[in-house]
């Protein structure tokens, strides 16, 4: 794969600027790709041609455009060992949970939109009018460097089957899974325009992006600083957003739970991916009368993570992603024993060899207050808060600026539903239920506005149009 070109219009090109941006393995710390630093002329070649492509594309029939998707799926999913040898690369995820998580689970989503795309309630008869879901025109899609596949797939796919098209400007973090999907759409022979690939800095070409006359809506996933700049400029002439950004997401554990199944379900989400997911449960709330027997379940439990080199399959941890983001993490470690919480686990991560490796932490006697617990730490850190009754349980848990994700456990799951209900965030796993593909995504507050995922995420990339027609038409 060449990853020094753009897609753009059908093709792969040059880069206007001619220069390039590394792309760094963290645990290596070595440059192993290059891609185009991208400019804003760039965005406006990749803007145009998305116009000129949209009207044909959002009248080609559903159906057409469900069976190019079908057959680009397919051939994406030729790509799945590559996929993840430039995702264990860019990211220094481990092999095995690059492979399940960032890339297979990424083939279900694709396939679960174009299962739903059929299912959507394109026209609508309302008694004196008929409501039509039209494509919103073309959309700019910017996105982080988690989940440097999934962020991708949860825009481009629904916005595309919708019937707009796209503009994408993945992380300069990890940029390198969108040039594989790039040429599944190239092999697909998708109508060029459709979908653009536009490689660069957030700060080059990203606002360009959200100030650009030709696209109608940015679907931006990052961090909520960057999501805030990139409304503001998208607002100034009334472009759709969708915004899904951070979280500092609770998991309740209720008295007489399964304390051990709820902390492996939690250890699972706070440190894999080394704490760098958006919707990691971050804050254990545990009830107080059994602290020392929890504390001491979450000590024996967090020796079985291994923490090494990504390229192993026995690894649960491999590095961060980056040296900013260890810097980051090791400030708020350090932040959190100035603030009087104790580790129970991990330590003040320390530079002792090549890579970015952060061991699994876990801060016990941790208030909400603290830094560590308001915070998104982005990181392999659990901050372990006591509660005394079930509404303080509650209130510690919606006491954050966040609203993305979270997660209880009860003794009985009907004792967890009612808990949950009062949780103010978008998705809540009850006990061990399993997630759901289909189900929307997203979050309250200030981890961001719209939905991902199923039909809701299908209908975010549409605008309703109402003719009242007395109800006759269609
Ligand atoms: P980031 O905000 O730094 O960058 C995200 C994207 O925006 C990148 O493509 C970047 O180049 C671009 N960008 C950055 N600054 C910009 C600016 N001023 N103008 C225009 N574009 C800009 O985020 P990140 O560090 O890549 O990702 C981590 C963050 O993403 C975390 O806060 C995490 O919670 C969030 N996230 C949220 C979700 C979700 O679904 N809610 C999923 C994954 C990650």
């Amino acid at each position: 794969m060449d990853f020094k070109k753009l897609y753009i219009d059908g093709r792969w090109v040059e880069g206007v600027s001619g220069k390039f941006i590394g792309v760094e393995n963290p645990a290596t710390e070595t440059v192993f790709a290059e891609v185009p630093a991208g400019t804003a002329m760039d965005v406006d070649r990749a803007a145009k041609a998305a116009k000129a492509a949209f009207t044909a594309w959002a009248h080609t029939p559903l159906s057409e455009r469900i069976e190019k998707m079908r057959t680009m799926a397919t051939i994406f999913k030729t790509m799945e060992t590559a996929l993840t040898t430039a995702i264990v690369q860019e990211l220094g995820a481990p092999v095995g949970f690059s492979r399940t998580a960032q890339v297979q689970y990424q083939f279900e989503r694709i396939q679960s939109y174009i299962e739903l795309a059929a299912t959507v309630r394109w026209v609508e008869k309302l008694p004196h009018a008929t409501v039509y879901r039209e494509p919103v025109g073309v959309v700019g899609c910017i996105t982080p460097w988690n989940y440097p596949l999934g962020q991708i797939v949860q825009k481009v796919i629904p916005a595309i089957l919708a019937g707009n098209t796209v503009v994408l400007k993945p992380s300069q973090h990890t940029p390198l899974t969108a040039f594989y999907l790039a040429e599944a759409f190239h092999r697909a022979q998708f109508p060029k325009g459709v979908f653009n690939l536009v490689t660069g800095r957030g700060g080059d070409i990203g606002d360009v992006m959200a100030e650009h006359e030709d696209l109608q809506m940015i679907s931006f996933t990052g961090s909520t600083p960057a999501g805030v700049s990139v409304a503001r400029l998208a607002l100034q002439s009334m472009k759709r957003i969708s915004m899904e950004l951070g979280g500092k997401s609770p998991c309740i554990l209720l008295p007489g739970c399964d304390y051990e199944k709820a902390i492996s379900m939690c250890f699972n989400s706070i440190f894999l991916n080394s704490g760098q997911t958006c919707t990691a449960l971050s804050r254990l709330l545990i009830p107080v009368q059994d602290k020392e027997k929890i504390e001491a379940l979450l000590k024996k439990t967090v020796s079985s993570y291994t923490v090494g080199d990504p390229t192993r399959e026995d690894v649960q941890l491999g590095t961060v992603s980056s040296a900013r983001q260890f810097k980051t993490i090791r400030a708020y470690i350090e932040k959190g024993l100035r603030g009087g919480a104790d580790l129970l686990a991990g330590e003040i991560p320390q530079k002792t060899s090549v890579g970015y490796y952060v061991q699994p932490t876990i801060f016990t006697n941790v208030t909400n207050d603290m830094t560590i617990a308001q915070e998104e730490i982005f990181g392999p850190v659990l901050c372990v808060i006591t509660y005394r009754t079930e509404a303080e349980a509650v209130r510690i848990a919606n006491d954050t600026r966040f609203g993305l994700s979270g997660a209880v456990w009860g003794a009985t799951k009907e004792e967890a539903v009612r808990i949950a209900r009062q949780i103010r965030t978008g998705n809540v796993y009850i006990n061990d239920g399993p997630r759901d593909v289909t189900a929307p995504f997203g979050g309250f507050k200030e981890s961001g506005l719209g939905r991902e995922g199923g039909v809701d995420g299908i209908l975010e990339f549409t605008e309703p149009q109402a003719l009242f027609d007395d109800g006759t038409i269609g």
